[in-house]
């Protein structure tokens, strides 16, 4: 029995890959390792953004331009609660919401968050094993100008992703352990693959938990990383503010900087087929193509192309 194929995974960008992922390869073989950064309550309830946006794009349900959230999801008990008086900037939908309160319950009943995860994940029909990066609170926040600091959804969903970023704050997932399966799934994988989700937010929480590094770097499976940065900008997204504001290069070649201890394979965008000697010199084999998934079947190409990259690095 080979290993599985694991990925280290935001929310939009690595839903859209690994959509790819799970089609080049059978879904129940894939892993995703999702960040749990950006959980937060809102109204009383448990939400984690990225588990939920892997979870809806693997199901098909996700939206389809908003790219998180429900497809023809309904507003209504945001909307009672706004005119009730409360402040309504996250947009929870009313199915959603329902997701997120039975996480919620689930969890004030003793369960961990890993069955919890695995249950929507049977709930929804998905074949594609999600597990969360870990089970204890990993909040990131964002400081800005003159020292203050949000919760990374605040920042995004609240402010609108401002540029003043002076720093990512990731000590609470530096202080969390890693959730059941996690080690297991790195230390028996066949391919490892980061996908292509923001590196600061996103795949930055998961390095940052005690052990997932070190288990990257042991295990016998090459890992492969793809550029969320094409042509010197985020496909969508802050990934540009932040990346600056740790002083990271916002490119292809930057982003590669960020995962040369853990990567031996990168897959760069065409656009920036200049920069491939660059990350070359850093010890990292590159592929070269277009990354850019507007459907399933680009997707898919891109998955592809990063196992190929993994295969010939064995
Ligand atoms: P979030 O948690 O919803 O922000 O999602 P992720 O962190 O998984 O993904 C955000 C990143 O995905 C952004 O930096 C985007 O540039 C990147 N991204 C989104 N779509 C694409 C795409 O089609 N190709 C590539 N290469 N990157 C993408
Ligand atoms: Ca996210």
């Amino acid at each position: 029995m080979p290993g599985p194929v694991v990925a280290l995974a935001g929310g939009v960008g690595a839903a859209r890959f690994l959509r790819g992922v799970a089609a080049a390869v059978p879904p129940g073989e894939v892993v995703a390792i999702v960040n749990t950064g950006d959980d937060h309550p809102f109204y009383g309830v448990h939400v984690s953004p990225d588990l939920d946006i892997v979870l809806y794009t693997l199901a098909g349900r996700i939206h389809p331009e908003r790219g998180y959230g429900l497809a023809g999801d309904s507003f209504a008990v945001v909307d009672a609660l706004g005119a009730l008086g409360h402040e309504t900037w996250f947009r929870l939908g009313d199915r959603d919401f329902a997701t997120c309160l039975h996480r919620t319950l689930r969890l004030r009943a003793g369960e961990r968050l890993a069955a919890v995860t695995d249950g929507i994940r049977r709930a929804f029909g998905v074949e594609t094993h999600v597990l969360p990066m870990s089970e204890d609170p990993c909040p990131t926040f964002v400081t800005l100008d003159g020292g203050r600091r949000v919760h990374f959804e605040e920042y995004l969903a609240r402010d609108g992703a401002p540029d003043d970023v002076r720093g990512v704050d990731l000590s609470a997932a530096r202080a969390a352990r890693p959730a059941p399966g996690v080690l297991e799934a790195i230390a028996k994988a066949r391919a490892l693959l980061v996908c292509p989700s923001n590196p600061v937010v996103s795949i930055g929480p998961i390095l940052a938990v005690p052990g997932i590094r070190e288990a990257l770097a042991a295990a016998r499976a090459p890992v492969v990383a793809i550029s969320p940065i094409i042509a010197g900008a985020p496909v969508k997204g802050p990934a540009d503010r932040l990346l600056r504001g740790i002083g990271v290069e916002v490119s292809a070649r930057g982003v590669a900087g960020l995962y040369r201890d853990i990567a031996r394979g990168f897959v760069l965008d065409e656009r920036d087929a200049a920069l491939a000697p660059d990350i070359e010199a850093l010890g990292v084999r590159t592929a070269v193509l277009d990354t850019l998934m507007r459907d399933t079947a680009t997707s898919i190409r891109l998955a592809e192309a990063a196992l190929g990259l993994a295969a010939s690095l064995e």
